[in-house]
């Protein structure tokens, strides 16, 4: 059975889409290409289990629609299995009514949804589409091989896992309430040959040195509660691998790739004992002298000793949600930090030799213009102190499934359910100001790379030829954001 994972080509004249990890969507300018992990894990797992499986990213690619076309239709997969998100759930339709056309009458393809969209409104997608599977929660990668099989072995449907919807009958029909019961410990490490690991190597912010990959230590974030997050609903439960298997597979990764920096995508890094025998893994093993280590956040979750060790054991980008600095949005978007302890542990991840990056958002519907500036004022003075190394500005979007989204319809908060505009081009909550200020305020916070002290702190912490050349894709990276926000 042949079976392809698939990122069709999406709307190039908003620039170029991130699908994958990325919690809050985004067009880029200049595109960012992250490694998606649990789609390629599902690949991964599909090949070791005997299928003929094919990835094919037309977006990091650059494969035009009507290349995708013919090249479907001269392959005629069995199943074509997809990842979706918000802003391009519409685009994504039409792509599955144009591959049940192109395969009509010639050969029978199936086509599957799965991601954090059709995990909140499942029912949506059959409604607008042919789709004829839809996998909701966070372990696609297990659900897509137990649906596979059953299809390849035709069985019936009552064997599919919980989760998974259908259509039967001419009704939509479904196996329950997704479950994560799989032991993330089973999977094969990613198959970085079969999932292309060179596209996703080098165009990408985050990596200092390349080229760089992505791996995931954990599902997904063990705070989980923060009300705009999206990925929460795909991963309601915190689950994460054993250190040794992790550290197994950063070990391949280095001896059998030229990788020099891993950023590991779990929506929170393990923390506590864990970590500490991950770092000490590190260390004895002399992985923290082949490869830099990057990894998402949350403040206050490490001690300045934990820092330490963590610069020790290769750790280099640390990845934190600052999200506002007004404490009553912190507190309302249940973030459960202070804005205290943003500063001091921004600083003790400095001052322990960790490069720390900060996410801002602006357009929060109970925020006042001089709250949104409060926010972009704590992020320039943590960027000017060189407490924060790094940052990236966005507009908050509140994803159908989240609490956020719940509470804004609830409250009559939203400006359009039209989902290709949650897209950060513009915000989709009503403000107390004008909505084309918010823009405005991004493009200030980018702004702040040419501030002097700002360049010359930079200038001073360069160290070698890739510093360099970090510096300048980080300046590239800039003035794409500013065009980013440019039109509201
Ligand atoms: S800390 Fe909050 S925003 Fe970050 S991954 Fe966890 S739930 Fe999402």
């Amino acid at each position: 059975m042949k079976v392809f994972i698939c990122f069709p080509p999406l709307n190039c004249e908003k620039g170029f889409p991130t699908l994958g990890q990325n919690r809050q969507f985004q067009y880029f300018k200049e595109p960012t290409y992250i490694y998606p992990v649990v789609p390629a894990l599902a690949a991964s797992l599909l090949k070791k289990n005997g299928y003929s499986v094919k990835w094919i990213d037309c977006i990091a690619e650059n494969i035009s629609y009507d290349q995708f076309l013919e090249m479907i239709k001269e392959e005629k997969p069995d199943i074509i299995a997809m990842e979706t998100k918000t802003p391009v759930i519409k685009q994504e339709w039409k792509i599955i009514n144009d591959l049940k056309r192109i395969s009509q009458g010639k050969w029978k393809l199936i086509t599957v949804f799965f991601g954090d969209h059709v995990t909140a409104l499942p029912e949506e997608s059959f409604e607008n589409c042919d789709v004829d599977f839809i996998l909701t929660g966070g372990d696609y990668d297990f659900l897509l091989l137990n649906l596979c099989e059953v299809i390849k072995n035709k069985r019936p449907f009552s064997e599919l896992e919980a989760g998974i919807f259908f259509r039967e009958d001419n009704a939509i029909k479904n196996t329950g309430k997704f479950k994560l019961d799989h032991d993330l410990n089973s999977l094969p490490f990613i198959d970085r040959d079969l999932t292309k690991w060179w596209l996703y190597a080098y165009k990408n912010g985050n990596y200092r040195r390349t080229p760089g990959t992505y791996i995931m230590s954990g599902r997904d974030c063990w705070w989980g509660k923060c009300t705009f997050c999206s990925w929460p609903q795909l991963y309601p439960q915190f689950r994460v691998r054993k250190v040794e298997n992790v550290l197994d597979e950063i070990e391949y990764l280095v001896n059998n790739y030229p990788i020099k920096e891993i950023m590991d995508d779990t929506g929170t890094f393990p923390c506590g004992e864990w970590l500490i025998k991950f770092c000490k893994g590190m260390i004895s093993r002399g992985l923290n002298k082949k490869v830099n280590l990057d990894c998402n956040m949350r403040f206050g979750a490490v001690d300045y000793e934990g820092y330490k060790l963590m610069k020790k054991a290769g750790f280099r980008f640390l990845l934190f949600g600052l999200e506002s600095a007004n404490q009553r949005t912190l507190d309302r978007i249940n973030k459960n930090l202070k804005v205290e302890t943003i500063i001091e542990s921004c600083r003790l991840a400095r001052k322990a030799g960790l490069y720390p990056h900060i996410t801002i958002m602006f357009g929060y519907p109970w925020e006042s213009f001089e709250d949104a500036k409060k926010t972009l004022e704590l992020g320039k003075w943590l960027l000017k102190k060189d407490y924060a190394y790094t940052m990236q500005a966005t507009i908050v979007i509140p994803y159908p499934g989240t609490p956020l989204f719940e509470e804004c319809r609830k409250k009559d908060l939203l400006y359009t359910l039209d989902w290709s505009d949650y897209d950060m081009k513009k915000p989709v909550m009503k403000l107390s100001f004008p909505p084309s200020l918010i823009n405005k305020l991004v493009q200030e916070m980018y702004k702040v790379s040419f501030n002097p002290e700002f360049i010359l702190r930079k200038i001073i912490s360069i160290r070698d030829g890739a510093d360099i050349k970090y510096f300048w894709r980080a300046f590239l990276k800039v003035l794409g954001h500013i065009l980013d926000f440019k039109g509201a």
